[in-house]
C-alpha cells in the first residue's frame, strides 16, 4: 500500500527524523491560509506540492514555490485539480521553502536478493535518480542490515562517507539513516524513501547561515500483509486513488493481479493458480491476471471475480481451474452460471472442476452448455486455443 507524502513524513517524524512542519491543503482558501501561517512565522517563500501517489510530480509541474499567500493560492489553484500520470490532484502540501545547498537521496528497500533491508545513498539526488540509476549504478552506495543485528552505526557511517558527506553533517547523516531502518521496521515497510535529503541553509536574523540535513520529500509503500500487525495504518490508504480493481478484490477477499495476458485466469489456491499460469505459457498463451479466489470460496466470489476478469478488456477467453478441497465444486460452478448471466461481453471459457462435488459441478455445467475439460493440461491447451479465436 502506497500512502501519501503527508502521511509518510509522519511516520518519519514518529522515529525522531528531522521533517519540516506541513498542513494540508484542499482548496486555494486553504492553501492560503497554510502559507500565511508560514510566512507569519519567518518563511521568505512557500512550497506547494501535489499530493499523488506517483513520482516524478516536480518534473510534471506539481511542486512550486510561492513568495506571499495570493500568490500561493494561484499556484494551489494551478495545482489542484492538474492531471499527473492519469490521477487528478485533490490535495497539496504546503510547508516553508527550504533554502537548498544540496539534494541527496536515501532510500530503504527490502532486498529480496540479500533478503535484508537494505539501504541505497548517492550524492546524486532529486528529481533525476532514475537516470542516475540507469547511467551510473556506481553512484548509489549501498549497505545490507543484519537480520539479527539491525543496521549498524558503522554500517550508515560508510554510507554516509561514501556520498561525501563529512561532519558536522555525517552524525546527523547517521541518526537519519538508523531512522529510516527503524520506520521500515516500526512499520512494515517495502520501501521508504527521501528523495531530496537535503542539504539546507538556514539564515538566522543577521544574515548568518547555518547547515541541516533534512528530510524534504517522503515515499512509503507498506507491506499489505503486514496491515493486520498495524491497525492505525490502514487509515492511511486513499480510497482517493486505490484502483477500483484492488478496490473490489478486497472486498471480496480474493488475490487479483493485473498481467499483460490475454486469457483470464480463476482457480483456488495460490500455488495452483501458478502452476495454472505456467501451463497457459507452456501451451503459447499469456495470463491476463493471477487469481486466488481462496478456499471455500461461495458462489459470489466466483460471479465477483468473474466480473473482474471481464473488466479487462484485453481478456480474450478464460480458464477456470479448481482443485476442489474445502471449496466445493458445485458451489463454483454455481458461481459461473450466475455470472454467465449477468455477463455484459461474450467470452469463451473452459472450466475444469475436481475434487470435492465435482460431479454435481460436472451436472450443473453441463445443463448450462459450458465447456468444461478434466484434466489442467486440457484445460489449458483449449484456453489458448480459444484465446486466439479457434474454432470450439
Ligand atoms: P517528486 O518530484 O515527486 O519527487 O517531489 P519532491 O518533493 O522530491 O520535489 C521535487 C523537487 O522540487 C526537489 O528535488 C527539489 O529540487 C524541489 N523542491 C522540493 N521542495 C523544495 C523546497 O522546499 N525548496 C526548494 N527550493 N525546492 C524544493
Ligand atoms: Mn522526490
Amino acid at each position: 500500500m502506497k500512502i501519501q507524502e503527508a502521511d509518510a513524513k509522519s511516520l518519519l517524524l514518529a522515529q525522531g527524523l528531522p521533517v519540516p512542519p506541513w498542513k494540508v491543503a484542499r482548496t486555494p482558501a486553504e492553501v492560503e491560509a497554510a502559507a500565511r501561517t508560514f510566512l507569519d512565522a519567518g518563511a521568505g517563500r512557500v512550497v506547494i506540492k501535489a499530493q499523488v501517489l506517483v513520482g516524478g510530480r516536480g518534473k510534471a509541474g506539481g511542486v512550486k514555490l510561492a513568495g506571499s499567500a495570493v500568490e500561493a493560492a494561484e499556484v494551489g489553484a494551478q495545482i489542484l485539480g492538474m492531471d499527473i500520470k492519469g490521477i487528478t490532484v485533490r490535495k497539496v502540501l504546503v510547508g516553508a521553502a527550504a533554502e537548498i545547498v544540496k539534494e541527496y537521496y536515501l532510500g530503504a528497500i527490502i532486498d529480496r536478493g540479500s533478503r535484508r533491508i537494505t539501504l541505497m545513498a548517492s550524492a546524486e539526488g532529486g528529481v533525476e535518480i532514475e537516470e542516475v540509476a540507469r547511467q551510473d549504478p556506481a553512484a548509489i552506495h549501498r549497505v545490507s542490515a543484519d537480520p539479527l543485528l539491525g543496521l549498524l552505526g558503522f554500517q550508515a557511517r560508510t554510507l554516509g562517507l561514501a556520498i561525501g558527506l563529512r561532519d558536522p553533517l555525517l552524525n546527523p547523516f547517521v541518526a537519519i539513516a538508523l531512522g529510516l531502518y527503524a520506520t521500515m521496521k516500526a512499520n512494515d515497510a517495502d520501501l521508504v524513501e527521501v528523495n531530496p535529503l537535503a542539504i539546507v541553509a538556514e539564515r538566522a536574523l543577521d544574515g548568518t547561515a547555518t547547515q541541516s540535513l533534512v528530510c524534504l520529500d517522503a515515499k512509503i509503500t507498506l507491506d499489505d500483509s503486514g496491515l493486520a500487525r498495524h491497525k492505525g495504518l490502514e487509515a492511511l490508504r486513499d480510497l482517493d486513488e486505490e484502483d477500483p480493481t484492488d478496490a473490489e478484490a478486497r472486498k471480496l477477499g480474493i488475490n487479483f493481479i493485473h498481467l499483460d495476458g490475454t486469457i483470464g485466469c480463476m482457480v483456488n489456491g495460490a500455488g495452483l493458480a501458478m502452476t495454472t499460469m505456467d501451463l497457459v505459457k507452456h501451451y503459447g498463451g499469456e495470463p491476463a491476471n493471477f487469481l486466488d479466489i481462496g478456499g471455500g470460496a461461495r458462489h459470489e466470489t466466483v460471479a465477483g471475480s468473474m466480473k473482474l476478469i471481464l473488466e479487462d478488456p484485453k481478456v480474450q477467453a478464460i480458464l477456470v481451474n479448481i482443485f476442489g478441497g474445502i471449496t466445493r465444486g458445485d458451489e463454483v460452478a454455481a458461481g459461473l452460471i450466475e455470472a454467465r448471466g449477468q455477463q455484459t461481453r461474450e467470452v469463451p471459457m473452459v472450466v475444469r472442476i475436481v475434487g470435492t462435488n465435482a460431479a454435481e459441478a460436472a451436472r450443473l455445467l453441463a445443463a448450462a452448455k459450458f465447456e468444461t475439460a478434466t484434466s489442467l493440461d486440457e484445460a489449458a491447451e483449449k484456453a489458448v486455443a480459444l484465446s486466439k479465436g479457434a474454432a470450439r
